[in-house]
């Protein structure tokens, strides 16, 4: 009985999750959340103006991991919604598919929460509103990686990235930055043709 209930929830938040009212819900769910940690974040900060850069950095550069971590080893494995969402993304890249619109604000303010167990709560705040930010811009970014037709070469080479991902769906897990999967070695290489 309780197996039906749970499967029957994750179906109803699953078909949820591929509305457009899901798809920007979350947009606006996220930047209130991101605008209000940082100037919450800005208030509770007591050390220098560096210090405050030196956590948006820090929570700029720890999310362009999370961003290749889901990617990688949560969207393209079994796990229920992550990977049942983003396969369907993969199917339909132009549809609106994404995670439960509550779900990355519940994730994002239990990382803040842990976070200031370790550093100051400004300093935790400041860092988890820029990697909330980080968030919104990779979801920006993906959107209009799949819907805008770019002309200048370095954006043609960027957006490029993440189209070769849906054709060889092991390579090129990031989508705002290579950084990642040319660390790890997931770059996508083309092999020469033979002639
Ligand atoms: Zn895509
Ligand atoms: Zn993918």
């Amino acid at each position: 009985m309780k197996r039906t209930l749970l499967r029957g929830f994750l179906d109803s938040v699953a078909r949820m999750s591929t509305t457009r009212t899901n798809y920007w819900a979350e947009f606006v769910i996220d930047l209130a959340l991101g605008a209000g940690m940082v100037f919450e974040g800005w208030q509770r900060h007591q050390g220098s103006a560096l210090d405050a850069l030196l956590a948006v950095l820090l929570g700029l550069f720890a999310f362009s991991f999370v961003e290749y971590f889901f990617h990688r080893w949560m969207f393209h494995t079994q796990i229920p919604l992550f990977a049942q969402g983003h396969r369907m993304h993969h199917e339909r890249p132009l549809g609106y598919d994404s995670l439960p619109f509550f779900l990355p604000g519940i994730v994002l303010l239990i990382l803040t929460g842990l976070c200031m167990l370790v550093v100051s709560s400004g300093f935790a705040l400041l860092m988890m509103g820029s990697v909330t930010f980080g968030y919104i811009a990779y979801g920006l970014s993906h959107f209009i990686i799949h819907h805008v037709r770019f002309r200048h070469p370095l954006l043609l080479r960027w957006a490029g990235a993440h189209h070769v991902h849906h054709y060889h769906p092991d390579t090129n897990f990031g989508v705002t930055t290579p950084l990642w999967d040319i660390v790890l070695g997931t770059q996508y290489v083309r092999k020469s043709r033979k002639t």
